[in-house]
């Protein structure tokens, strides 16, 4: 059963849930009971590309 983590556009409330693969029911801020959530991107994959980028610094030799 997957986990997927939401954050609540109301209260900003961020909250992981199970998520079943036959239930179409939205999700609800478990804080605030808004259904206006959105769901956030895994945090490897986030971390992953901000990596990236910054791997595109200069890098090695020339400070000593
Ligand atoms: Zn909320």
């Amino acid at each position: 059963m997957p986990i997927y983590e939401y954050q609540c556009k109301d209260c900003q409330h961020t909250f992981e849930t199970l998520v079943f693969q036959n239930d179409h029911n939205p999700v609800c801020c478990p804080y605030c009971n808004s259904d206006k959530v959105t769901r956030l991107m895994s945090a490897s994959s986030v971390f992953s590309s901000t990596s990236l980028g910054r791997c595109a610094a200069p890098a090695g030799g020339g400070f000593s």
